[in-house]
């Protein structure tokens, strides 16, 4: 640039590097709208840093230190040969060994697990513990697989991810579509290949290594997440709807604490369509949901044939009038038009239990208008925070209570709450979690980046 040139102005940065982003990662849509996001909040500062700008530390973050991808050849029930794409995209170890979850489903791409693996690293930055960021998973599509199938699966991928692993090295954990069980089959074929009983995976039993209340953590997290918006706010979660997505691991036990702590739970979700209860979840309604989901791995529509509730097929719960929602399901299943639905109906505080749940266009419309919008990276953080706990657990040899579990838990959310506010409190008392959980992530990487000198 010559000297009576002007400056890039911030939008020009932003689009400049967004650009080379996207030429470089072509057709991976989810990756680029993660990047987009965490970019657009922190360019502001790198403009300021003049350390962070001479270190690249944007173009080394968003660069995964690598991704392995790996093929899974199993034989299904039928005795028919299967083969289906792995990977693990270890993106960042300088907080921590690599730490983050798998996930098992037919949408699964390298775009869809680089985004994921990019918010891993900022969110498990934000729990305050030692853990890098990661993500995997595989195209494979677990609905309909026998016991025996899920098994077979999850051993053939073990077959190759044991050389990539390690308590020390990286740690993976479930996601969406591998919960226990798949955990289970994972560690059993770990141990066998390797001779080691070691702490290389969380979300484990609780009979051989797991932490209590990793099951129900990023449910909990997010739910005591949402309580401490409310009461910064003044308000508190008694008496309050709530609509939930999903009715798998995380919103079943974002369902449980709301409705504990007090609020009116009136909508479940799957792939199919979405239950409204307008009175509300109370105990026998929930062990039903568990019974259906965890047990039998049965449909939500099932719900509405033994309670008064209605099930609407195909849609999502977004259009029913509550005070709060906890999207739990998957990745921008929140529009521009459900976003506005839930501002019109009086929703205030939208938390996520899933990761990226809203789109681009629909995050602007609650982070401008004024609701109080948390993004998964710091609500959802709960599940992440425990495997952190079982990984201490298992490196001192001991188990800690559900209680002790259960406390430290809610610590860290409410830590990660206040750095949020620390860094995204506006000018009227308002706070913008999205700016907030990303400055607070993103410094505490940065930072580490620069100690470490250039890698
Ligand atoms: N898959 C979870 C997440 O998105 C948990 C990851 C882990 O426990 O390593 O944070």
């Amino acid at each position: 640039m010559t000297a009576d040139q002007p400056c890039p102005s911030e939008s020009e940065d932003l689009e400049r590097f967004i650009n080379g982003l996207v030429k470089r990662n072509p057709h991976e849509p989810e990756f680029h709208q993660a990047v987009r996001e965490v970019a657009a909040t922190v360019m502001p500062l790198i403009r300021e840093r003049a350390d962070y700008r001479k270190m690249c530390v944007l173009e080394r973050m968003t660069e995964p230190d690598r991704i392995v991808i790996f093929r899974v050849t199993w034989e299904d029930d039928r005795g028919c040969v299967r083969v289906n794409r792995a990977w693990r995209v270890q993106f960042s170890n300088i907080l921590g060994p690599y730490k983050g979850g798998l996930r098992f489903a037919p949408t699964v791409t390298q775009s869809v697990l680089k985004f994921l693996g990019f918010e891993q690293q900022f969110k498990n930055a934000l729990t305050g513990l030692p853990m890098g960021g990661a993500k995997g998973g595989a195209n494979f599509n677990p609905k309909g697989k026998s016991d025996r199938e899920i098994m077979r699966f999850c051993q053939a991928m073990m077959v190759e991810l044991h050389r990539h692993i390690g308590e020390d090295v990286d740690v993976p954990a479930g996601d969406i579509g591998v919960g226990q069980r798949e955990i289970g089959y994972l560690f059993g074929m770990y141990k066998h290949l390797e001779n080691r009983f070691a702490g290389v995976l969380t979300g484990k039993g609780t009979t051989f290594g797991g932490s209590f209340v990793r099951t129900e953590a990023t449910g909990y997290g997010c739910v005591y997440f949402a309580r401490e918006m409310l009461e910064h706010h003044g308000e508190g979660l008694e008496g309050k709807r709530c609509a939930i997505s999903g009715s798998g691991n995380v919103a079943i036990y974002a369902a449980e604490k709301a409705m504990r702590s007090g609020a009116r739970v009136v909508t479940l979700s799957d792939s199919d369509g979405f239950v409204h209860d307008e009175a509300g979840l109370d105990e026998e309604k929930l062990a039903y949901v568990k019974e259906l989901k965890e047990n039998r791995r049965g449909r939500i529509s099932e719900y509405a044939e033994r309670f008064p509730a209605r099930f609407y097929p195909d849609r999502s719960p977004w259009g029913v009038p509550c005070e709060i929602a906890l999207p739990c399901a998957t990745q921008n299943e929140i529009e521009r038009a459900d976003a506005e639905a839930l501002l019109e109906n009086g929703c205030g505080y939208v938390v996520e239990g899933a990761n990226m749940p809203a789109t681009a266009e629909a995050a602007e419309v609650l982070r401008s208008r004024g609701a109080g919008y948390a993004p998964g990276k710091a609500a959802n953080a709960g599940g992440v925070a425990v495997s952190g706990l079982e990984q201490s657990q298992n490196a001192l040899r001991l188990s800690w209570s559900h209680e002790e579990v259960e406390r430290r838990l809610r610590e860290i959310m409410q830590r990660i709450h206040g750095q949020c506010v620390a860094w995204g409190e506006r000018a009227d008392g308002t706070v913008d979690y999205v700016r907030g959980a990303n400055l607070a992530g993103f410094v505490r990487v940065a930072d580490a980046m620069l100690a470490h000198g250039l890698l």
